[in-house]
């Protein structure tokens, strides 16, 4: 099966300025040479500490930042060859809900000026009649009364199910999902979740789900990619990945996944320090300085990223000890 999303050595750096010039004085790496596919109708979650590069990555690919290097093909086109107007039509097919329901909805204009104004800007037309809308606004779950009322009407919860109405629109392939449910309270993320696997069933959607809680990410993934410091350390089938984590990063997150049965072994890896900057990231290995299992080489020499055995060809890791 051929990918619908390609990612190839994607690169994304921030320059950093600074002095009484503000000339530029380095670069934040915060997506380093990150490769990946997305084939249709799968979920693929990605999944990292906040600051490892995962958010980046999805404006990457949805064109709201511009990338450094590599390439991002989507439905066998690479969109840095593409025109203006052939990139406005995939963009079309592509599309991204977003962390903060409120920050990313217009709190003054009603959900019938914010789901218009997606047709508007993709010039799509006959679209945004009344009983269209409405049924898109019941499709996610909404009254069509909600079309007259203000974003800040609305909880967290069916706020961000404005911004999933939104997003399925126009009728896209891929949706990049950032964080969708972590600014909402537990028992509505559950709701929202089982609302974007219905949706995913019903128009075949392919998603990139991206998340720091992988116990979130467990739920909605067909497979899972374990980002830290701006690359891709570990990706595998979600059941793998959590039945044999290879990575230590990996294994240091999944013991931090809480468990219901208080009578469960369960060790937990603590992690020493923080993330490091992406401003400068450790040598060799980025993970060396909070390893628990680093060796001389792993300061030196950067892991490939690679099968995890010869027999295996879907479990993926950066790993000396491999
Ligand atoms: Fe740890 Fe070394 Fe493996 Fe990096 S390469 S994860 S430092 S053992």
């Amino acid at each position: 099966m051929e990918p619908i999303l390609s990612v190839n050595n994607l690169k994304k750096y921030f320059p950093v300025y600074g002095g009484i010039f503000l000339r530029r004085q380095g670069w934040v790496y915060a997506v380093d040479d990150v490769s990946f596919d997305v084939f249709p109708g799968e979920t693929l979650g990605l999944v990292g500490e906040s600051g490892c590069g995962k958010t980046t990555l999805g404006r990457c690919i949805v064109g709201l930042y511009a990338s450094t290097a590599g390439e991002i093909n989507f439905q066998g086109s690479n969109l840095a060859k593409r025109d203006r107007q052939q990139l406005k039509s995939m963009r079309l097919k592509m599309q991204m809900i977003f962390q903060d329901p409120f920050e990313s909805l217009n709190s003054r204009h009603t959900v019938r000026e914010i789901l218009e104004e997606k047709y508007r800007i993709h010039g799509v037309k006959n679209q945004h009649s009344g009983p269209q809308l409405a049924t898109l606004l019941e499709t996610v779950g909404l009254s069509p009364r909600a079309l007259a009322r203000f974003p800040h009407e609305f909880s967290g919860g069916q706020r961000q199910r404005i911004g999933i109405a939104r997003a399925i629109s126009l009728s896209p392939d891929l949706i990049v999902c950032d964080e969708p449910v972590s600014a909402l309270d537990v028992s509505v993320q559950s709701q929202i979740l089982n609302l974007l696997l219905t949706l995913q069933q019903e128009m075949g959607l392919t998603y990139l789900f991206i998340s720091h809680d992988l116990s979130v990410v467990k739920h909605v993934s067909d497979r899972i990619a374990v980002m830290y410091l701006g690359r891709i350390v570990e990706m595998a089938d979600r059941d793998d990945l959590f039945a044999s984590p290879s990575h230590p990063y990996t294994q240091a997150l999944l013991s931090a996944i809480p468990i219901a049965d208080p009578n469960a072994p369960k060790q937990r890896i603590i992690l020493e320090g923080e993330i490091p900057s992406p401003e400068n990231p450790p040598t060799g290995c980025r993970f060396h300085t909070r390893c628990p299992h680093a060796m001389a080489v792993c300061q030196k020499e950067e892991p490939v990223f690679k099968p995890i055995n010869h027999e295996c060809d879907t479990h993926f890791a950066a790993c000396h000890l491999l």
